[in-house]
C-alpha cells in the first residue's frame, strides 16, 4: 500500500506540476514566505501540487478561482504543515472561496436559555471534517502593513488543525517530545495577559480578536507566529517557543 502511495504522489507531482512562472510570482508578492530557504521553497511547491491535487476550491457568488488565486491559497495553507506533512489535513476535501467577506446566520443561545438568531460577517470559518471558507478580498489585502499579524488562510488552517483532537479548544494534538503542562501554562498565562491588556484599554500586542476564546486565540497567535513574530513574542515569547515546537519552524529566525 505505502508502495501505491508513494506512486500516487509522484505522478500527481509529475502531471499537475505548478509553472515556474506563476510559482515565482506567488513567492515574490506574498510576504509569508520571506526567508524561506531554497530547500524549503521546493518542498513547500511540492506540497503545493499534492494540496490541490486532493482538494477542491470552489469560488462562490461570481468568483473565478484562476491558477494564481488557488496556488497563493494553498502554498500560505500548506505552509504551517510544511514541517509536519499534508496529512495533518486528512478528513476534508472543499475550500470554498468567497470574492468579499460573507454573512452567516447562527442561533446563539443565551444563559437564559434563549435562542436568538444573529448574523455575522465573517472573513473566514472551519468546519470540523468540512470544508475551510475564505474570503478573498481579505486574503489579497494580506501584504497590507495595517494588518500586519493577520493571515486568514493560517488562521483557518489552524483551527483545522485544532480540530484534529475534537472540537477546537486552542489544543492541536502536541507532539510526544511536548509537555502538555508547558502548553497550556504558555497559553493561559499569555491569553490572560492579553484580555488584561483590554481590559486596562493598553494596546494589545496581538489582535484583540484572539481574546474572544482559547481557539481564537491559538488561530490568532498562530498567524502572528509565521507573519510578525516579534509582536507575539512581545506577548509571550513562552507562546512563540510552544509554537516553535508545535510547527517545527522558526519564522523571527527567518524574516
Ligand atoms: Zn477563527
Amino acid at each position: 500500500m505505502k508502495w501505491l502511495a508513494r506512486q500516487r504522489i509522484r505522478y500527481a507531482l509529475r502531471h499537475y506540476r505548478i509553472s515556474r512562472k506563476v510559482w515565482a510570482e506567488v513567492m515574490r508578492s506574498t510576504r509569508v514566505f520571506k526567508g524561506l530557504s531554497a530547500v524549503e521553497r521546493a518542498h513547500l511547491r511540492e506540497m503545493t501540487t499534492l494540496f490541490l491535487h486532493r482538494k477542491t476550491l470552489t469560488g462562490v457568488k461570481g468568483f473565478n478561482v484562476s491558477v494564481e488565486v488557488s496556488i497563493t491559497i494553498a502554498a500560505q495553507a500548506c505552509l504551517p504543515i510544511l514541517k509536519l506533512g499534508l496529512d495533518y489535513y486528512d478528513g476534508w476535501s472543499e475550500v470554498v472561496i468567497y470574492p468579499g467577506a460573507f454573512r452567516v446566520a447562527r442561533n446563539t443561545i443565551d444563559a437564559a436559555g434563549v435562542v436568538s438568531n444573529q448574523e455575522q460577517i465573517l472573513s473566514g470559518e472551519s468546519w470540523s471534517r468540512g470544508p475551510v471558507i475564505l474570503s478573498w478580498s481579505d486574503i489579497s489585502s494580506e501584504q497590507d502593513i495595517s494588518r500586519r499579524g493577520h493571515n486568514v488562510v493560517i488562521h483557518e488552517f489552524a483551527h483545522k488543525l485544532d480540530m484534529l483532537n475534537g472540537r477546537a479548544n486552542g489544543m492541536p494534538p502536541l507532539h510526544t517530545d511536548m509537555i502538555r503542562q508547558q502548553w497550556t501554562r504558555s497559553f493561559s498565562h499569555a491569553y490572560e495577559h492579553l484580555k488584561q491588556q483590554l481590559a486596562h484599554h493598553h494596546r494589545p500586542s496581538i489582535n484583540s480578536y484572539g481574546a474572544s476564546n482559547e481557539a481564537e486565540f491559538f488561530a490568532v497567535a498562530s498567524g502572528y507566529f509565521f507573519t510578525y513574530p516579534q509582536a507575539l513574542c512581545r506577548l509571550s515569547s513562552p507562546v512563540y517557543e510552544q509554537l516553535k515546537l508545535f510547527y517545527r519552524q522558526d519564522p523571527a529566525n527567518r524574516l
